[in-house]
């Protein structure tokens, strides 16, 4: 595949990676002392075993490297666990050997067996290269498609999508003066911002996809003239219009914009759209504390991308010759007012903290990343929408480890855009005071901003910590979350480990606060 990935959903766990539950069930993160569950780990069916398994050169379809047209009957032959056949997007796998693997288990992928399972994989987890992971699993082609996926309809189809269910259709025009091309997007909706808008402009193509609701639009052209690296992008948010101007390398006429490339002029659900990467350079990674560190990316000049607070994007890497993807949340490069005007130009550079783990997969090859060295990066994903905190009076914020991070944009974005907010608390969950991530920032804020409160609660501290100790609880809860009034809006955001995160929301229920109130961070 090229440079689209796909994308993370919720539930099921087909053809997994470990990090969409992380911890893995199966994982020694969970083998924690003080009585939670314990999964004794399985093994050598590590990410990274299978990676070695894969590579080894054993016969891994049974078909000794040939590739076969696959019939709708040979497929529903192979629907047992011993010899197992998935097909997804027209392609054909052979699972058997990747069964024990599956961080979602044996019976997840069970349910994909002699069939086509791209709808169930989408569901789950677009963003998995499966291409890369199963590439030594392929079978062959379906001999006639059994579907045709999603993200792949006919225009036609796509427009009657736009018109039935999504926004009315959008759509675009160009004009040119000796010097200036410009692309005028009409979303007609109002509520377009520039963190809607992704652009990336590589040789003599131009992609600018627009986030309309679920809806993205895109506009992909071959250029038929050479422009200029960078491009200028307005929105005028009241009626929804963006407009591009690029910069002509030579100041000739334009007979027309260029051709045509892949969906083009296409309006199609989000959920259908694949991952677009581009390469960013790494600039600088600073320790933040013993094991987690402050990365510096910088996009492309060509390309135009603000990641919204709440969202998260993918980092791919190739390890070991497979195409390995896994999602990090962006934040600000400081919590602090003083450093507001950031030392580099700002939307050019995403700051992402990012825990290094010794055994892990992905992250000690983060780790080992050069500064300059390049590192693709796909466009946001993620359910979180700003309006949440529109007239939001009391903010509270759980977060545990790296959990912290999707807090990062909210506390600052909160305190500075939101007038009706009266507080907001953060009950920050760790292991060690050594793990806190930005303590003295932390501090220094809540010295500042009156508004703003943070309190630790450790699982593991020395014997010196005076402060909250143990997991979350319902009676940290009840004692944390105080409103300033009876009334007040309240948004409660929490974020870490998913078992931390699903006993917390059930703890938060359990003390009334409404499905409304609460906004969980889940991969
Ligand atoms: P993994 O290989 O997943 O391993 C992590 C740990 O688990 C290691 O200690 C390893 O030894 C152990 N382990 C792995 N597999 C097994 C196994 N089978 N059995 C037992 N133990 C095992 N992280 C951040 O640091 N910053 C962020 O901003 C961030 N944002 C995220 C956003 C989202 C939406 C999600 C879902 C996750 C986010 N994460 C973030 C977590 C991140 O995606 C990775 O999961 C994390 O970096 C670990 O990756 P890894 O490959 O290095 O570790
Ligand atoms: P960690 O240091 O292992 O744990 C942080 C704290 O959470 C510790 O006090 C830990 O207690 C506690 N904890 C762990 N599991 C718990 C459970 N089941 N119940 C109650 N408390 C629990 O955390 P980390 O290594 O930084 O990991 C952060 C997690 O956040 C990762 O899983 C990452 O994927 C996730 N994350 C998700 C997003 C998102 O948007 N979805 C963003 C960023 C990070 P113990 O000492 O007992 O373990």
């Amino acid at each position: 595949m090229s440079d689209s990935g796909q994308s993370p959903g919720q539930g099921s766990r087909m053809l997994n990676v470990p990090s969409q539950s992380f911890p893995a069930p199966s994982s020694q993160q969970r083998v924690a002392s003080g009585g939670r569950s314990k999964v004794p780990l399985k093994q050598g069916r590590s990410l990274m075993d299978w990676i070695r398994l894969s590579k080894s050169g054993k016969d891994l379809t049974g078909l000794k490297g040939r590739l076969i047209d696959v019939t709708e009957e040979e497929l529903k032959k192979h629907n047992k666990k011993e010899d197992c056949w998935i097909c997804i997007r027209g392609f054909v796998y052979n699972v058997s050997s990747y069964m024990e693997f599956h961080p979602g288990g044996e019976d997840e992928l069970m349910r994909a067996a002699g069939s086509d399972g791209t709808d169930l994989f989408d569901q789950v987890h677009r963003w998995v290269n499966y291409e890369s992971m199963l590439k030594e699993c392929l079978v062959g082609r379906m001999a006639v498609k059994p579907a045709i996926p999603k993200g792949l309809l006919p225009k036609s189809q796509m427009t009657d999508i736009s018109t039935k269910e999504g926004p009315s259709s959008p759509s675009y025009d160009w004009f040119q003066t000796d010097s200036l091309v410009t692309i005028v997007i009409y979303t007609k909706q109002k509520d377009i911002h520039l963190d809607s808008i992704i652009i990336d402009h590589q040789n003599d193509s131009f992609r600018a996809e627009t986030i309309i609701k679920d809806y993205s639009y895109l506009i992909h052209i071959g250029l038929s003239h050479e422009v200029q690296e960078d491009f200028s992008v307005q929105v005028v948010e009241n009626v929804g219009k963006i407009e591009i101007v690029l910069k002509k390398t030579e100041n000739i006429s334009w007979k027309c914009l260029g051709h045509p490339l892949e969906k083009h002029n296409s309006l199609i659900p989000k959920k259908d759209t694949g991952l677009y990467y581009r390469k960013c350079q790494l600039i600088s990674k600073e320790d933040v504390t013993h094991d987690t560190k402050l990365f510096c990316l910088m996009l492309p000049p060509s390309t135009h991308l603000q990641v919204p607070i709440g969202q998260h994007v993918y980092l791919k890497l190739t390890i070991t010759g497979t195409e390995i993807v896994k999602p990090y949340t962006p934040v600000f490069d400081s919590l602090l007012s003083e450093f507001k005007e950031p030392v580099l130009p700002n939307n050019k550079y995403i700051y992402f903290l990012i825990k290094i783990y010794p055994a892990g997969l992905f992250t000690p090859e983060l780790d080992h990343l050069q500064i300059g060295d390049f590192v693709p990066v796909s466009n946001p994903e993620g359910n979180f929408k700003i309006s949440k905190l529109q007239e939001v009076e009391d903010l509270f914020l759980l977060a545990a480890g790296t959990g912290f991070t999707p807090m990062v944009k909210i506390l600052k974005y909160a305190l500075i855009n939101v007038p009706s907010l009266r507080k907001v608390k953060l009950m920050f969950f760790n292991k060690t005071e050594d793990d806190i991530i930005w303590r003295s920032q932390l501090e220094k804020l809540a010295f500042e901003d009156e508004r703003f409160d943070v309190e630790y609660v450790l699982s593991a501290p020395t014997s010196e910590w005076k402060g909250k100790q143990g997991h979350i609880s319902p009676a940290l809860l009840s004692e944390f979350l105080n409103r300033s009034s009876e009334k007040s809006k309240v948004l409660l955001c929490i974020c870490g480990p998913t078992p931390f995160t699903e006993q917390g929301i059930k703890l938060l229920h359990d003390l009334n606060f409404s499905k409304d109130e609460i906004h969980s961070f889940t991969a």
